[in-house]
């Protein structure tokens, strides 16, 4: 839609969803995680993690920003420079909408296409529209069909197929920015406990919310480090990220020794998990039983609970699709393919993948600007 609200001449839209930017009208609960004021390439995966930086420089969070404001969308920052719209992210959609008909674009909805070929002119492909079949031909095609992610909401992986039709390489995709889960039961007894966390998968860490589910781990932080997790790694948690529990729990130890340890942590820690950590980390006893080695190694393993996840919830929930379309073959500036004249790839469909925070949609963006530029 971005692409199509600012790329000169004729216009056309294929989706067979039957609605544009349905992911943006569930995203941010309803209201659309539209951009981030901290945007820049440093929160993004890629197998080159230079290629994002010129689409993101040429048409940044500010010049989005610029444009939500010049539509009258009220927004306001939730946390870590996430911004959200203060009512509906259905106005973000009304306002690409506004844009693509102010130039003068024909969408198509519930419309497929299929047979995509060459031509010495473009390419051609059938539109199928309820089993009403047309041929188009067209200069140049723009692939903007996303990732895998959300099977039930109309993913496809037709923007891979394309790619792999015209010999590109697609690198290894995976769901990412999901939940984990872990083997049944493990964390029923803390569903919906939440607790503010370190988690760290990989070299990388977050600090953020964690919340226990029934069948795993989700939460921001947790989510965030799905992105950089491999099958059969350990994640570690570190449950006090402040520091500061051991000089208070040593504090609390000199004037109130008799208190039980348990109840002392819980003023630091939900209750409910204070109790599950109990029977993992054998806490128990009263303060003053408790030596210095001993309340020390109790909060280093506090700060270094190391678990290993079953799996993920897969591309069902997972927000975003890790890795696609490799960058080596597209250009930065503009997105098109170099050995093949015409053709773009943009969006989530390209090995670029972002934080969670609208990241992502800050990279659907600029890319989508990056390729409408070079088709002014
Ligand atoms: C639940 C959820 C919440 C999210 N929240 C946020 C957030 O708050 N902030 C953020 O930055 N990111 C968020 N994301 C990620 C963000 O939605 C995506 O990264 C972004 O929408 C990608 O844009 P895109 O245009 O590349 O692809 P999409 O938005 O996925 O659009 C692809 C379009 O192509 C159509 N399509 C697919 N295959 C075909 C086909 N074969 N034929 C015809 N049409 C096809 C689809 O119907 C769809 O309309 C969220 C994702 C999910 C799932």
């Amino acid at each position: 839609m971005m692409c199509a609200a600012y790329a000169k001449g004729r216009v056309l839209i294929v989706d067979h969803a039957r609605a544009p930017g349905e992911k943006i009208r569930i995203s941010g609960g309803g209201r659309c995680n539209f951009t981030n004021l901290h945007s820049g390439p440093h929160a993004f995966l890629s197998q080159n993690p230079h290629f994002a930086k010129s689409a993101l420089a040429r048409y940044t969070q500010w010049d989005f920003i610029d444009l939500v404001d010049r539509h009258g969308i009220a927004w306001h920052e939730k946390t870590l420079g996430q911004l959200f719209c203060d009512g509906s992210a259905k106005e973000i959609i009304a306002m690409l909408r506004r844009l693509m008909q102010e130039n003068g674009v024909n969408v198509n909805l519930q419309t497929t296409a299929r047979d995509f070929a060459k031509t010495p002119e473009g390419f051609d492909f059938t539109l199928d529209q309820g089993g009403h079949t047309q041929k188009v031909q067209t200069k140049t095609l723009v692939l903007a069909t996303g990732g895998k992610s959300i099977p039930k909401m109309g993913a496809t992986g037709l923007a891979y197929d394309i790619a792999a039709q015209f010999g590109l390489t697609v690198t290894e995709t995976r769901p990412a920015l999901v939940p984990f889960t872990f083997p049944e039961g493990r964390f029923a007894p803390l569903a919906g406990v939440a607790a503010p966390a370190c988690v760290t998968a990989g070299a990388q860490s977050f600090d953020e919310a964690v919340l226990f589910t029934h069948r795993g781990l989700s939460g921001p932080a947790v989510l965030q480090a799905s992105s950089y997790w491999r099958e059969g790694d350990p994640i570690t948690l570190n449950l006090c990220p402040e520091g500061g529990l051991l000089p208070a729990l040593q504090k609390k130890r000199g004037i109130a020794g008799g208190r039980k340890l348990t109840n002392e942590l819980a003023q630091f820690l939900p209750a409910r998990l204070v109790e599950h950590l109990s029977g993992v980390m054998a806490l128990s006893g009263n303060l003053a039983d408790q030596s210095d080695a001993a309340l020390t190694s109790m909060v280093q393993s506090l700060q270094n609970w190391t678990l290993t996840p079953a799996g993920t919830e897969g591309y069902r929930t997972a927000e975003v699709t890790l890795g696609g379309i490799d960058t080596g073959a597209l250009s930065a500036k503009t997105m098109e393919v170099a050995s093949v004249p015409g053709l773009f790839f943009i969006g989530e469909a390209v090995d670029v993948t972002g934080w969670l925070g609208g990241y992502n949609f800050q990279w659907a963006w600029s890319s989508g600007m990056a390729a409408a530029r070079a088709l002014a």
